[in-house]
C-alpha cells in the first residue's frame, strides 16, 4: 500500500470485508458508480451489515445503477452463503422427491442449473439462462414460461435485520415474478425440492427453454426493459416507434429486440436513462419499468 494508492478496504467488528468498490463490475449491464460493499459470510456478519440502511445485491441482472453510486451499504453475499450443498437430505428425501442441503444465497443461477441438469435433478431447468443468483431469482421468482424458481423450492431462510427464520414456499403468498418477501428481506439460502431425472430428459428441457432465447441479444443488458402492457409485447410497441437501433453515448437500443437495450462498451447510467426517456416519449401507451433503478428515481423518467 502506498499513500498514492490507499486501500479503501477496512474489515468490520464482526470480521465482515468492507471495500468501496464500483459496482458496474457487479452488475450484468456494466454501469454503476461507488458504494461501501460488504462481503458478508456468516449470519452474525449479516447483522452486522444490516444494522445501517443497506441494499442487496445478487446478480445485478436487474439493475441501473446510477454514476454516483449509492449511499446505503451494498450487501453481497459471500463464503458460505455463495456455496451449495446439493446431497440429498436423508430423512426429507423420498424416491421421487429429493430434497437438498442448503444452497447459499449468493451461488450463481447459471451453474446450478447446469450442475442439476449433469445429476439429472429436474423442476427447476425452466429457470436456465437467467443470469441471477439463486437469492435474487428466488426473491422474484424469476422465471420463463418454462418454469420458474418456486417449482424447485423446499425452505427458504430470510434475515431481516430482527433476526432469521426458515420457511416453506406455503407461507409465502407468492405468485408470479413474486415471491411475496418484502424488500430488503434477505434471502439467505434455500433448500432445492427436485424430481429425480435423467441428465438427457433434463438436457432436452433446457434445449427447449434456451431456444426461446434465440432472438435476444448477447451484449451486456439488464434484460427486458418494461414489462408488456396488458399483454401486448413492450418490443414490438417500441419496434413500432421506429426505435430500435437507436443510440444515446455508448448505449443502444438492440436491432435485434427492442426490448433490450445494450451497453456498447463504456456508457453510463445517465445514457440508459435518456434512452428509457426517449422510448417512453415516444410510445403511446404507459410502459412500466421491468428493472429496477438504484437510486429510486422519482415519477416518469
Ligand atoms: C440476459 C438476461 C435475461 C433475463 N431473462 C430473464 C427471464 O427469462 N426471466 C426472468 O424472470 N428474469 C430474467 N432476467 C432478469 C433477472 O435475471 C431476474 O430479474 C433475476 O431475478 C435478478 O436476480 P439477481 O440475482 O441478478 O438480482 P439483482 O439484479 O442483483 O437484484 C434485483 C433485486 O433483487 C434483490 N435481491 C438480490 N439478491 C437478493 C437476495 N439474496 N435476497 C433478497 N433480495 C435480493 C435486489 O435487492 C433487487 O431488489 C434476465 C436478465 C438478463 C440480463
Amino acid at each position: 500500500m502506498t499513500a498514492h494508492h490507499p486501500s479503501a478496504q477496512t474489515v468490520s467488528r464482526t470480521g465482515t470485508r468492507v471495500e468501496r468498490l464500483p459496482l458496474a463490475r457487479f452488475t450484468t449491464l456494466g454501469v454503476g458508480g461507488e458504494a461501501e460493499v460488504w462481503f458478508v459470510e456468516t449470519a452474525a456478519q449479516l447483522q452486522e451489515a444490516m444494522e445501517a440502511p443497506y441494499r442487496i445485491l445478487g446478480g445485478g441482472s436487474n439493475l441501473v445503477i446510477a454514476d454516483e453510486g449509492v449511499s446505503e451499504r451494498v450487501i453481497r453475499l459471500s463464503g458460505p452463503l455463495a456455496e451449495r450443498d446439493l446431497s440429498p437430505d436423508g430423512q426429507l428425501s423420498t424416491d421421487e422427491q429429493i430434497v437438498t442441503g442448503w444452497v447459499g444465497g449468493g451461488v450463481p443461477l447459471p451453474g446450478l442449473i447446469r450442475q442439476l441438469q449433469k445429476l439429472g435433478l429436474s423442476n427447476l431447468e425452466g429457470t436456465v439462462g437467467i443470469p441471477a443468483q439463486v437469492g435474487g431469482a428466488v426473491w422474484m421468482n424469476a422465471g420463463t414460461r418454462y418454469g420458474e424458481m418456486f417449482d424447485g423450492l423446499h425452505t427458504i431462510e430470510i434475515a431481516t435485520p430482527g433476526g432469521t427464520r426458515q420457511v416453506s414456499p406455503a407461507e409465502l403468498d407468492w405468485g408470479y415474478r413474486d415471491s411475496g418477501i418484502p424488500r430488503n428481506h434477505i434471502v439467505t439460502r434455500v433448500r432445492l425440492k427436485l424430481r429425480p431425472s435423467t441428465p438427457e430428459e433434463v438436457l432436452a428441457k433446457m434445449d427447449f427453454a434456451d431456444q426461446a432465447r434465440k432472438g435476444q441479444p448477447k451484449m451486456k443488458t439488464p434484460g427486458c426493459a418494461f414489462k408488456n402492457p396488458g399483454g401486448v409485447s413492450a418490443g414490438r410497441l417500441i419496434d413500432e416507434a421506429g426505435l430500435k437501433g437507436t443510440r444515446v453515448g455508448n448505449a443502444l437500443i438492440a436491432p435485434e429486440h427492442a426490448n433490450f437495450i445494450v451497453n456498447l462498451g463504456g456508457a453510463t447510467a445517465a445514457d440508459v436513462h435518456a434512452l428509457l426517456d426517449v422510448i417512453r416519449s415516444r410510445v403511446p401507451v404507459p410502459l412500466e419499468l421491468e428493472y429496477e433503478l438504484w437510486p429510486e428515481r422519482p415519477g416518469p423518467l
